[in-house]
């Protein structure tokens, strides 16, 4: 997905980021975590439809029980959950200060046909949910995974490949590789 992981400290990102690719290509850690376990998030701005499917989007990570992250919904947060105009994409935009996430806001564009739904999007309809478990997984700490098993073209299935068909609904639930 056209979503960009932004930091302070953007060159140890990279770093970190190649880093890692060697040491895994499933979850690709970006080298900066939150100083709780928590992740809150503000979806005040959001209609209610909107907020069902960002609350949905972060519960296939809080299942993850072994982690111990959990997303939680704080509209007195910085991390907002909005809708506007992202030229050529969706945002996620997690700011690290060195091994510290400070801030992870974002932002569906507008630009997109959005389905909100959790039955089957339409031709030319994207599946928010799929898409807010995919950014939520940026605002955790995670980069697109950088495996030749995970394309970045509109088949890639796998929660946190970057790239996502209309239609599809993969995302939804989390799928470490391409399968
Ligand atoms: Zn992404």
């Amino acid at each position: 997905m056209k979503d960009k992981m932004m930091t302070s400290l953007m060159i140890g990102i990279v770093g970190a980021l190649f880093l890692f690719v060697s040491v895994s290509n499933a979850y690709d850690y970006a080298g900066c975590k939150w100083p709780s376990n928590n992740m809150v998030y503000d979806a005040h701005s959001l209609s209610s439809g909107w907020q069902d499917v960002v609350s949905g989007g972060r519960v296939p990570w809080n299942n993850v029980t072994s982690s111990g992250i959990g997303i939680y919904r704080d509209d007195s947060s910085s991390n907002d959950v909005t809708l506007g105009y992202v030229q050529n994409g969706w945002l996620a935009v997690t700011s690290c200060s060195g091994s510290t996430i400070v801030r992870a806001p974002i932002t569906f564009s507008t630009g997109y046909n959005w389905y909100t739904g959790t039955g089957t999007p339409t031709t030319n309809y994207y599946d928010a949910r799929g898409v807010a478990t995919h950014e939520f997984g940026h605002a955790i700490g995670f980069h697109h995974t950088q495996s030749t098993n995970c394309p970045s073209n509109i088949w890639s299935r796998a929660t946190m490949c970057e790239g996502y068909g209309a239609t599809h609904t993969y995302k939804r639930t989390l799928v470490s590789r391409q399968g």
